[in-house]
């Protein structure tokens, strides 16, 4: 899966950060101690913080080559109406519930005119159903009324919608439109931080910081490949560090499991050889797609 070029790279950031190299990793690349303060003792610049930002998404970028949105969807609105259901669950298990629910309601018309009883029913398993139902009736309506029942391409509009900010706005314009925007989710939030790239935790700061790091051509891939990292090695509680790709590249080495073989029981999804967290997976996508609601 990984080059041996990218695997010469984090070597060669382990020396330069002082690290010590101590075994090999997941993908089979090297795994050191945390970069840190240089031999000076000093605190890292900012410059030097920005090269190693820019590297971890470089060696992202060779780890998860088909990093991609892990909601199923087949048009602009689709994406619109899983992006609002995906608060407070995980994307599998909405996408176990969209295939119903776009069956019933395939349009923003459909939604609008959804009976509320029933439109909570059918989304019921992804939680907090009552107010994800006025979403989606409220946001369908407006999409009706304002946007001639189609979806918009401009954060400005999309904001105006009943139940969607500027993360599911950015999930939106991202992927449906190919407009580039940075969508700071838990993992996202966590992992930046951990990486030292920014220390504010407010969503929008965190956006603003990392905005001024990366060229805006970087930013909706960016945002994959973090959000696939923290989902399958660096976890919440135990991020799996024996098994990263990008510890001689982390400041916070350490923070999780460092032996390798107890790492690599900890890694998820296809890493893990377990299914996705999408139905339908993008033909690249090396592991196993999810089962539907029900099954297995
Ligand atoms: S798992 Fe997370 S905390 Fe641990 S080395 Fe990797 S990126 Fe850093």
């Amino acid at each position: 899966m990984t080059s041996g070029r990218s695997a010469k790279a984090s070597k060669g950031s382990a020396k330069k950060t002082g690290a010590s190299v101590k075994t090999s990793g997941a993908s089979g690349r090297t795994v050191g101690a945390a970069v840190g303060p240089g031999k000076s003792g000093k605190p890292e610049s900012h410059l030097a913080m920005v090269r190693r930002a820019r590297r971890i998404n470089r060696e992202l970028a060779e780890v998860y080559p088909y990093a991609h949105p892990e909601l199923d969807f087949r048009n602009p609105f689709e994406l619109l109406v899983a992006t609002v259901l995906s608060a407070q669950t995980t994307d599998l298990r909405v996408n176990q519930t969209t295939p119903a629910l776009f069956a019933a309601y395939p349009t923003p018309e459909d939604m609008a005119a959804a009976v509320p009883e029933e439109l909570e029913e059918v989304i019921r398993p992804t939680g907090f159903f009552r107010a994800k139902a006025r979403s989606l009736i409220g946001l369908s309506a407006a999409l009706r009324d304002n946007f001639g029942g189609e979806v918009p391409g401009r954060l400005a509009d999309l904001v105006t919608l009943p139940g969607v900010g500027r993360k599911t706005a950015n999930v939106v314009l991202g992927n449906a439109f190919g407009v580039p925007g940075i969508t700071v989710d838990t993992h996202f939030g966590r992992l930046v931080r951990r990486w030292k790239w920014t220390e504010q935790e407010d969503p929008e700061k965190v956006e603003a910081e990392i905005a001024a790091i990366f060229p805006k051509s970087e930013w909706t891939m960016l945002s994959h490949r973090v959000v696939f990292h923290g989902r399958r090695i660096c976890h919440a509680r135990r991020p799996a560090c024996g098994a990263c790709p990008i510890a001689p590249l982390c400041p916070s080495y350490g923070e999780g499991e460092t032996d390798p073989e107890k790492a690599r029981k900890l890694l998820k999804y296809e890493m893990g050889g377990q299914p996705g967290q999408r139905l339908s997976p993008p033909p690249d996508y090396p592991g196993k797609p999810a089962p539907a609601l029900g099954a297995g």
